[in-house]
């Protein structure tokens, strides 16, 4: 393969799930739902399939989901994205966000990322021939914050783009209004491009709120705000997401979605439409039942020994053995199978070797409650062994 793409290897992901597969372990590594998402949802693709939606959609992606994301965004957080200029449907976030790379930055840009970063962002700027500027999110007592001295230092005249997600994968942190304010001064101070993958915008706990910064005051003119179907309603497989903000912005990512995918998810597109209009209790029962299930397995890994942090949002915790005596997560991660028939993912995998983020989580193990009770309650059973 290319350079640019040579310390890239298999995703940690992939390595895990396989992993879990070969052991027979309970698979807390990758996250995705051991349950589908709203039978309505599912009874409208089949509607939509059978109906023939089966041929290319239109580029921007169906009119009527265009239409519901534009909804969302204003019932939600009183932003009013046109349908018709200013929201692209695509095959994922993760088309989102790499189309947004590849369509703004230049050879050399940098742009700037938290850390520990969803892997796909590394390489994706690799691929857009772009330069990592990392800002760590470093633990804290109860959870992790951003190092502000570093996220200004991040900062300079080729900072072209500011790569955010927040609720955070994989430390389940909610950027404060705090933070995202110093987030928005120096976007704007460095007239740089904010791209925020808000993914798991709806799965947020008591306590805590999400804040798009889009809606912060002078920032919806510069920044792309990406989200999925994927986690709102648990059908990571359907690959259905969108990027709503200023018309030339989305502009420049259908430029490149284009020639990516062309276009995708027709039968899926009016499903998923449909359930961006579903009544608020569905999004709070679905937040308040992970919620529950959060706190099932942050309850077994303390008693297992962890040290856990409560994520705020998401549907990861990341926890510390090292009062197990262990300071190497992802040492852990490989013998955690044999040793407790379990599977987590290291945090160390979100994180450039050698820096801030790296160092300050070398030990942490990142596991998913996206799982039924049951095997939920055989996670932590089996996790006792460790003591
Ligand atoms: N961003 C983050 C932070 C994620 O955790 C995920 C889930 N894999 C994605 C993007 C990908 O989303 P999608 O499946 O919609 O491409
Ligand atoms: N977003 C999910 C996770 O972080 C899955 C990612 C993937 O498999 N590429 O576990």
């Amino acid at each position: 393969g290319v350079r640019r793409m040579r310390r890239f290897g298999p995703t940690v992901f992939a390595e895990m799930s396989a992993l879990a597969q070969r052991t027979g372990a309970v698979n807390l590594g990758q996250g995705f739902p051991d349950t589908d998402g709203p039978g309505s949802l599912l009874e409208d693709a089949v509607a939509a399939l059978r109906s023939g939606a089966n041929q290319y959609p239109p580029g921007l992606g169906v009119p009527e989901l265009r239409e519901a994301v534009s909804r969302h965004q204003e019932r939600w957080y009183g932003l009013r994205p046109d349908p018709d200029t200013e929201v692209l449907v695509t095959a994922g976030a993760s088309e989102a966000t790499a189309a947004a790379l590849l369509g703004l930055c230049e050879a050399g840009d940098e742009v700037v990322v938290l850390e520990p970063a969803y892997d796909a962002y590394p390489a994706l700027i690799a691929l857009a021939g772009a330069v990592q500027r990392s800002v760590p999110l470093l633990p804290t007592a109860d959870g992790f914050a951003l190092d502000r001295a570093a996220l200004e230092a991040a900062f300079s005249d080729r900072t072209r783009l500011v790569l955010l997600n927040t609720p955070h994968n994989p430390t389940g942190t909610v950027l404060s209004d705090d933070e995202l304010t110093l987030v928005a001064r120096l976007a704007a101070r460095h007239d740089a491009v904010v791209v925020t993958d808000e993914v798991y915008e709806h799965l947020v706990f008591t306590g805590h709120r999400h804040r798009p910064i889009a809606t912060l005051p002078g920032m919806a003119e510069r920044t792309l705000t990406v989200s999925s179907a994927g986690k709102t309603f648990s059908v990571t497989g359907w690959k259905v997401g969108w990027v709503s903000g200023p018309a030339p912005l989305v502009a420049a990512v259908r430029a490149v979605k284009q020639f990516l995918t062309y276009v995708n998810g027709a039968p899926f597109q009016p499903a998923v439409a449909k359930a961006l209009d579903l009544p608020g209790a569905f999004f709070t029962e679905q937040a308040g039942d992970l919620q529950r299930r959060r706190d099932l397995l942050s309850e077994g890994l303390r008693s297992a020994g962890f040290g856990v942090r409560t994520p705020a949002g998401t549907y990861f915790v990341v926890a510390d053995p090292a009062p197990l005596g262990f300071d190497d997560g992802t040492e852990l991660c490989r013998r955690l199978p044999e040793l407790a028939g379990v599977v987590g993912v290291p945090v160390s995998a979100f994180c450039e070797p050698g820096g801030a983020a790296a160092g300050a989580s070398a030990a942490l193990v990142r596991f998913t409650f996206c799982k039924s009770d049951a095997v939920l309650l055989e996670a932590c059973d089996r996790l006792q062994a460790l003591r």
